[in-house]
Parts: C-alpha cells; structure tokens; sequence
C-alpha cells in the first residue's frame, strides 16, 4: 500500500511530471522485490490530492463549459487508471532495465462493498474537492443533497463519508491475475465504495481508508505480508512529544491497547494500525509499517 507521498510530495503542485518522478522513485524498490521473484507483488495505492483535483476540473468545467460533473465514484475510478497508468510506465521502465519486460503488470478498476448501515454515512465527516464561501456551500449542500463543514477555518467544504471496506467485488479476478504472475495494481484510493441493492452493486458518494481497504485485497489473496508504505519510519507512540518512542516489533495486544489509548491519529496512522492487527487477526504472518 503506497502512501500519497510515494505520488506527490507536500508543497508539490502536483504536474504529471512530478507526480511521474516521484511514482518512479517508488516503483524502483517494488520493482527490485518483483524481479528477485522472492514475492509475488499485489500494489495499491492513495489517491487524495489526485481525486481533489478531479472534482476541481469536475466543478470548473461545469461552471464554465456546462460539462456535466460526474458523481463521486466516478472520480474516483478515474484517479485509479490516472495513478494505475504511471505506476504501469514507470515499472515497464524499470523491468526493461532489469532484464524482466516479459513481467506483466496491469491495473484493475476495483470496487468495494461498504455496507449502506455504517455510521459514517450518518456522519459524513472526511473533505473533499473545492473551498467555498458560505454562501455557496449552502447552497451546494440544498442542490445537491450534500453536507458542508467549515473545515479547519480555510473555508467551506463538501463532508462525504468514510465507511468501512468490507468486500472486494474484483477478488477472483485479483486472485487470477495473481495466479497468472500478473502484478496486479488495485483497490487505487482505498477502491469504489459500492453498496448492495436489491441483489445488485451501486456506487455511493463517500471515500473508503486505503489502508484499510488494502488490508481487505490482503485478505482476498491469503497474503504473507501486508507492507504500509507511508512518509515516516514506522507508528511512534508519545509522537512528536518529548518521550517519543518508535516502535519495532509488538504484539497485536500492544497495538490494539496503544490504538485505544490514542497513540495514533485518527485520519493517519490509525487506520494504518487497525489495518495490521485486522490482517494479523485474519492469519497473516506479518504487517509491515514503514517508509
Ligand atoms: P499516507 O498517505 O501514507 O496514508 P498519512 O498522512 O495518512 O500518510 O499517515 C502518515 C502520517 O501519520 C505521518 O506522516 C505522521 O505524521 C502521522 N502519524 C500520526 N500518528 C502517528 C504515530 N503515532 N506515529 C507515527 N506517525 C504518526
Ligand atoms: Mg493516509
């Protein structure tokens, strides 16, 4: 699971250059791990800033051109071929490089079964897209049956909710590419949150963990290692305090009783620790958190 930094740095604009550079930089040690043939690789990635700029282009083009802005799930399945696209470029380059062109690896539009009686979509609580006035978030919020917070005293925003992954839809699909030595990039920013109706799939307006849905692909495929790759060494507890204390190898115990007592922030490295103790839980051998 790549970390947003593994695709745009803080303070970067976020070009496709920069984004291309830096997805390079990422796919070198993937790259060297899928070429010794030690592991076999299953790749996921974030896609914040990467979906932020999709509703961006969503809300100006229908300003100004009267293109039609396409829902949530939508923009999320775009990011997923955007950042699937680069992460494929990159890697072709680097196993030309090493010798290995002749490994496929391809990207998977995923969705994710959420279930529509979480309480997140009672209490839609994650930003996304544009900054508004008050005036326009309100009136957003009635056109379009959406809610608004004044997030952090920058502006207004659109709140979506962020539930609980349940099931992968692409699972067999995933499994077979694997099967076939396919390096398989899925799930991109945590997958599309779809919920059940009626026998049949629909996609809902709301952003799911990617940690946490990287975990549910682990499970899907029986894997050895669930590997977190963010911006820092490892999860800390007293972070950033005086006594800060990085951790090495704990227990799911440890992690579950530092994760009650708040050692790790809610929208960061929380998700991050319940997705290791939940992949230990299941029957995986390790959970890896690291840069
Ligand atoms: P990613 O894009 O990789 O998911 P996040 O920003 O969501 O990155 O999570 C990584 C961040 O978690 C780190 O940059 C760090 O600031 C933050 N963090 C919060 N609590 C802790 C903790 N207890 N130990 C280490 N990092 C923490
Ligand atoms: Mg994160």
């Amino acid at each position: 699971a790549l970390g947003g930094n593994a695709i745009l740095q803080p303070g970067q604009k976020g070009t496709y250059e920069e984004q291309l550079v830096n997805v390079k930089t990422s796919a070198k040690n993937l790259a060297d791990m899928i070429m010794s043939r030690k592991y076999q690789v299953i790749i996921t990635h974030g896609n914040g800033p990467q979906v932020g700029a999709i509703l961006l282009q969503n809300d100006a083009g229908q300003a100004m051109f009267k293109v039609p802005a396409m829902p949530m799930d939508v923009c999320g399945a775009e990011s997923q071929g955007l950042i699937g696209y680069m992460i494929q470029q990159s890697m072709l380059d680097l196993l030309i490089d090493g010798g290995r062109p002749d490994i496929p690896v391809a990207t998977l539009v995923t969705r994710v079964i959420v279930d529509r009686s979480d309480p997140a979509f009672k209490n839609p609580t994650k930003p996304v897209g544009s900054f508004y006035t008050e005036e326009q978030a309100k009136q957003l919020a009635s056109e379009k049956n959406c809610i608004v917070i004044n997030d952090a005293g920058r502006g207004w925003r659109r709140v979506v909710p962020s539930p609980d992954p349940k099931k992968i839809v692409e699972r067999m699909a995933i499994k077979s590419m694997v099967e076939d030595h396919i390096v398989p990039i899925v799930c991109g920013g945590g997958g599309i949150p779809v919920i059940e109706e009626n026998g049949k799939l629909k996609g809902v307006e709301a952003v799911i963990d990617k940690d946490l849905a990287g975990e549910r692909v682990a499970e899907a495929i029986d894997a050895d290692v669930l590997l977190i790759l963010t911006d820092v060494n490892g999860a800390a507890i007293n972070y950033k305090k005086s006594d800060e204390k990085w951790l090495r190898k704990i227990s799911v115990a440890e992690a579950k009783k530092y994760l009650t007592d708040g050692q790790f922030a809610k929208g960061s490295m929380g998700p991050k620790m319940t997705a290791a103790i939940r992949f230990i839980e299941y029957g995986g051998k390790r959970a890896i958190i690291t840069s």
